[in-house]
């Protein structure tokens, strides 16, 4: 758990990312609106996004790989399996009383 808000990127799994709005590739704007995000602890996700003048959330890009932010995270090193189910990811986020997203990160 953090006090502030982080970004969970998916490390060498890094895949892109685009607009959720007219889904072109956001990648060229995206790490310098991240760092803006950055100075403000993630405070303020909200951009306009360059490619279609629309007003988005870093947190609704549409990230190829998934990514998320958020100031909570379950780790597992290594796992040793393929891919948890769908009912072991419902269990989990019941457990925890929260939605969960599922990031595969590659260090
Ligand atoms: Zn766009």
């Amino acid at each position: 758990m953090s006090d502030s808000v982080r970004f969970y990127d998916p490390g060498e799994n890094w895949s892109g990312v685009e607009c959720s709005s007219c889904g072109a590739d956001a990648e060229v704007w995206w790490g310098e609106a991240m760092a803006r995000a950055f100075d403000n602890d993630f405070g303020n996700l909200d951009v306009k996004a360059p490619c279609c003048g629309r007003d988005i959330s870093l947190n609704d890009l549409r990230y190829v790989w998934p990514a998320a932010f958020g100031r909570f995270a379950l780790e597992a090193l290594n796992p040793d399996i393929e891919e948890t189910t769908a009912e072991q990811d419902d269990e989990m986020a019941e457990c925890l009383g929260a939605p969960l997203w599922k990031i595969w990160v590659k260090i």
